[in-house]
């Protein structure tokens, strides 16, 4: 089933833990040593705060993530289930 979700990570509060990578491999390391996200087009960003909307059938791996996180620096919104 897809779903339309938000996918959204405050970089200010990662601590660089990453057991979000081993969950989702969307999440990577970002040169700074911090998460970033893999967006649906292949860009990627290190802003503050990214937001990645993707539209398909991951949704639970990105909820796994966001709850392994220690810190609650990733969180998932859904948009709409199709
Ligand atoms: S699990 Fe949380 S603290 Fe660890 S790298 Fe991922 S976002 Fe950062």
């Amino acid at each position: 089933m897809s779903t339309e979700y938000h996918i959204r990570i405050d970089r200010t509060a990662c601590v660089g833990v990453f057991a979000c990578l081993v969950r989702d491999d969307r999440f990577e390391e970002a040169p700074d040593g911090l998460v970033t996200i893999e967006r649906a087009d292949g860009s990627d960003e290190q802003a503050d705060e990214t937001i990645a909307r993707f539209s398909d059938d991951r949704l639970a791996d990105a909820r796994l993530a966001a709850r392994a996180c220690p810190v609650d620096a990733i969180d998932v919104t859904v948009i709409d289930d199709a």
